[in-house]
């Protein structure tokens, strides 16, 4: 009941949970307890976690942030959830996000926004800025987030936590509400890296319910951690440097807080190299003409019909289609169908969406060149600490910048990670992101916890 006590005294200041799950959590907590009496017990038997709010869960409120899927009781699990249950991890409850994980600051949330316990009058980023709150302020010791463009790892790097995201098939989507499913990865947050192995091991896993999860055999993330540390632990580590991440468009106290942290790595035994990645300023392009397009062709289900929101009133099927839309999605997610429908459309296609993963194709090359020179990219998470709740919800332009960083990363399917590397002028966080190549999480997970 620790986390439980502190959710209640801590949730009316951050709204970080949208459904506490108290007597499911009990139960858990119960079956966990015979668990370890049996000598049965795994490395997350008994552990509290949360699930960010777009993972399917049995018997439990999923809303994915929407008014759409407010009274949405799903009938089964997520693989994730399923497979977190199996490893007797005792869910506490979800967590708010951005409407659909379309938003960078949690503010699209149907819920209103989730704060940033470093200063409740920020954000705590997003879209799965609910799970970082959680973490962040101790109301769970790990949670779930997905990143589709930076979800995990910007929410970590602005709250001060590590999140990382595996590479794209790692992780099964059955059950993860999508958004942009060539782009959409679950993963993992904690207050270390060391925390969120055995998390990301639980949750990841060939499952065949979806067609893109890569059949790779189970992997154990922690294993490079137990090495002895000694003085140069990362000796001849290759950490590239990309120009293209160490711009004008960073904030000068990001900038001395990523710096700081490189010094340390190369006090570790780290080399630093310069890297190129020319197409990187095309990603958010890329991107915001991708992920409308399949968001597009994903909400299109949501008619009403079959569960989620239904208008009251209206007079034909079409018009009950219109009402029912209408009323259950905010106004990011209408302007990402209306851009998606737009750039799929006849004319339009080959001049956006084709040109797009032409764009894609070579961000992915880019990175392949860079990783012939180096082992692990180094750069900031986001260019700026957590803005002011407000601040930047007029303009969604801005707000889509502050993606600057991490939507490469998604768009090459790489894996990245996000961990907390000192403060800002404001004395909020500042997060470093180390992006590796396929597969790499073991080492990323290393190269953190050498860090800490
Ligand atoms: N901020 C990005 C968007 O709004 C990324 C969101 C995400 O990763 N789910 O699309």
């Amino acid at each position: 009941t620790l986390f439980l006590d502190r959710i209640q005294a801590a949730n009316p200041a951050l709204n970080a949970f949208i459904t506490v799950d108290r007597d499911g959590a009990l139960a858990a907590a119960r079956a966990a307890d015979e668990r370890i009496a049996a000598g049965q017990a795994g490395p997350l038997t008994g552990i509290p976690l949360a699930h960010k709010d777009l993972f399917c869960t049995e018997g439990v409120l999923t809303t994915c942030g929407s008014r759409m899927l407010a009274n949405f009781v799903s009938p089964y699990d997520a693989h994730v959830v399923a497979q977190l249950k199996a490893a007797g991890a005792v869910c506490l409850g979800k967590t708010n996000m951005d409407e659909f994980a379309m938003g960078s600051s949690n503010e699209n949330s149907w819920y209103g926004p989730a704060r940033n316990p470093w200063n409740t009058a920020k954000v705590p980023g997003g879209s799965s800025g609910g799970s970082a709150a959680a973490v962040a302020a101790r109301l769970a010791p790990i949670a779930t987030g997905t990143d589709t463009g930076g979800s995990v790892r910007q929410p970590a790097a602005l709250t001060g936590i590590t999140g990382i995201k595996p590479t794209y098939g790692v992780v099964s989507r059955y059950g993860m509400i999508a958004y942009a499913s060539s782009l959409d990865q679950g993963g993992a947050f904690a207050a270390s890296a060391e925390d969120c192995a055995p998390l990301l091991s639980a949750m990841a896993g060939f499952d065949p319910r979806d067609s893109t999860s890569l059949e790779r055999p189970a992997e154990d993330y922690a294993r490079l951690l137990a090495a002895p540390a000694g003085d140069k632990p990362l000796a001849g580590l290759r950490i590239g440097l990309p120009r293209e991440f160490f711009g004008p468009g960073m904030a000068d106290d990001v900038r001395a807080a990523v710096e700081a942290a490189l010094a340390h790595y190369r006090a570790l035994g780290a080399i630093t190299v310069d890297v190129d990645l020319p197409n990187a300023r095309l990603a958010i392009p890329a991107y915001y003409v991708i992920a409308p397009a399949e968001a597009s062709s994903n909400l299109s289900r949501f008619d009403g019909v079959r569960y989620g929101h239904r208008a009251a009133e209206y007079g034909d099927l079409n018009d009950m289609y219109c009402k029912s839309r209408a009323e259950g999605f905010g106004e990011e997610v209408k302007r990402r169908i209306l851009v998606g429908t737009y750039v799929l459309s006849h004319g339009y296609y080959d001049a956006y969406y084709l040109q797009a993963q032409k764009l894609r194709r070579l961000i992915a090359e880019d990175f392949r060149a860079a990783f012939a020179q180096c082992d692990l990219i180094a750069g900031p998470t986001s260019p700026t600490t957590a803005w002011g709740i407000g601040e930047k919800t007029d303009d969604p332009v801005q707000m889509y910048l502050s993606d600057i960083y991490t939507i490469a990363v998604n768009l090459a399917g790489l894996p990245g990670l996000s961990q907390p590397c000192g403060f800002g002028a404001d004395g909020l966080p500042v997060g470093l992101q180390l992006i590796g190549d396929y597969f790499s999480e073991a080492s990323l997970l290393n190269a953190a916890h050498r860090y800490q």
